[in-house]
């Protein structure tokens, strides 16, 4: 009863903030749009069950909730559009893309055929060992709970579905911010993606650096992405995504449980425009012919 007080409390705060940088919101959202700088907002889920809620679970209420006022507000686009109008340096309206994390079985029982039925696309970023081996991840078993991972099949039958695009999350879900060893990157990267295609039958275009805060990002392991073709990476520190920024670089906005903090976020919020920096990567040159984007 405590907790849910002092939640409410907090969104009461987070709401005034929110109604009293109201105007600022208005006139920097009209600006923008006049001029095609609409901002490209991605968010990343990771488990939507009633069960064992973690602090990366949402419950099917408020996942519900959010898709209510997703769909009321924004353009739902799928991350690859999404990245087109990034790299086109053109958005006339602020769009919402979709993703997850990890690959939780339970997004099959609820979150995945709630998204189906609205036609939501959404990128579905997958750890493969976890799929393999069918043990809960580690960040769930050093809290005692053991969600279970999605199986090839439930994989494969998203990909059916036709809004779901499976996306790379590494094989172990290792910190590659923390490696060295080219071996190790290649592996986590690079091979795990590939065999993960091989599994589901189709081509990875995107993927997602584990836990994506800047100190988990590698460069070593973004220019291995793009000499092998994956389309662009994504973090998960927070950040819009504007018109002309790296569209090979996909900033994402945790999709939180509270209402009025993603609501904060989606009307644009005048602190955090100001104060994400965005992870700048240095690329290394591609070697020639290989499709290199402007
Ligand atoms: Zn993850």
């Amino acid at each position: 009863m405590k907790l849910r007080n002092m939640n409410a409390l907090k969104s009461a705060i987070v709401d005034t903030y929110t109604m009293a940088t109201w105007p600022w919101r208005a006139r920097f959202r009209q600006v923008h749009a006049r001029v095609g700088m609409a901002p490209v907002m991605v968010l990343f889920y990771h488990r939507v069950a009633d069960r064992d809620v973690t602090p990366w679970t949402i419950t099917c209420d408020d996942f519900r909730r959010h898709l209510d006022y997703l769909q009321a507000k924004f353009e739902i686009v799928s991350l690859a559009e999404g990245q087109r109008r990034i790299a086109m340096r053109f958005n006339t309206d602020p769009c919402v893309a979709i993703t997850f994390d990890d690959g939780y079985g339970d997004n099959s029982e609820f979150a995945i055929p709630e998204l189906n039925a609205r036609q939501m696309p959404a990128t579905y970023f997958v750890t493969l060992g976890n799929v393999l081996s069918g043990e809960p991840f580690a960040h769930d078993a050093k809290l005692g709970i053991s969600a279970r991972p999605n199986s090839v099949a439930e994989l494969r039958e998203m990909i059916a579905g036709g809004n779901i695009e499976i996306g790379g999350h590494t094989r172990t879900h290792a910190d590659i911010g923390s490696l060295h060893d080219p071996a190790r990157i290649q592996d986590e990267v690079i091979d795990a993606t590939r065999e993960l295609e091989q599994l589901i039958d189709q081509p990875i275009r995107y993927f997602a650096f584990p836990f994506g805060l800047p100190a988990n990002l590698n460069d070593a392991a973004i220019n291995l992405l793009r000499q092998n073709g994956i389309l662009a990476f994504c973090s998960a520190y927070g950040g819009y995504n504007f018109p002309g920024d790296d569209p090979y670089h996909i900033q994402r906005i945790h999709g939180d449980s509270e209402l009025s903090r993603l609501r904060n976020w989606l009307t644009i919020d005048p602190r955090k425009v100001a104060g994400v920096p965005r992870y700048q990567p240095r690329y290394t040159r591609l070697p020639e012919s290989s499709g290199e984007q402007a």
